[in-house]
């Protein structure tokens, strides 16, 4: 297994392989320098998501350790798909907290900003880099349409949908809402510096 740690030596984020699993000892690829790496737990915590009088259930991923504070900002997911939404309160055994650990929360509600994610799938010959946008969930997306991310073009070939149908016909359009993945594929590098 691979994975992106930082390197001690490198003094950046390097590429590591897993040398042995039981000891999480990886080795750096730039340098061979062994390091130890844990990652810490990733936890589901019940959520709740209200836009005006209707609320939604869903569930937010954290990590174990992270405090979760009245006003953050985090995606919830829900059976309709990823939205954005802003903590409203923490409840901890059915007492409301404006702050508490992630691990001790019961449920975290939250308020609808209006915004959803879209999550991406980034393709570059083998690579695939996963990536997120947060726009309003009217924005539309094509097939075939072109992105700017992190200085390159991306054209959109596919793009699955919240109801499972998978859309990959040129000109074929979603609403952001509506958007479980986008797929794309590497295309250029943008020579103009220009942010959609
Ligand atoms: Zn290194």
């Amino acid at each position: 297994m691979r994975r992106y740690i930082y390197c001690d030596t490198c003094k950046e984020e390097t590429e590591h392989i897993l040398v042995r699993e039981d000891k999480n000892l990886y080795r750096c690829v730039e340098c061979n320098t062994h390091t130890y790496f844990k990652p810490e737990k990733e936890i589901k915590v019940r959520a709740i998501i209200s836009s005006g009088e209707e609320s939604e259930k869903g569930s937010v991923l954290l990590k174990q350790h992270d405090l979760i504070e009245k006003g953050d900002e985090l995606i919830v997911e829900t059976k309709d798909g990823y939205k954005l939404g802003e903590v409203t309160s923490i409840e901890v055994d059915g007492k409301r907290f404006d702050r508490c650990d992630a691990e001790k929360a019961s449920t975290i509600w939250l308020r609808n900003v209006g915004e959803v994610v879209v999550k991406m799938s980034l393709h570059k010959r083998a690579v695939t880099t996963p990536y997120k946008v947060v726009v309003s969930g009217d924005t539309e997306f094509a097939v075939g349409e072109e992105l700017e991310i992190d200085g390159k073009v991306f054209q959109i070939s596919r793009m699955k949908l919240n109801d499972g149908k998978l859309l990959k016909r040129y000109g074929d359009k979603a609403k952001a809402r509506d958007i479980k993945r986008i797929y794309a594929m590497f295309k250029d590098r943008v020579k103009k510096k220009r942010f959609r």
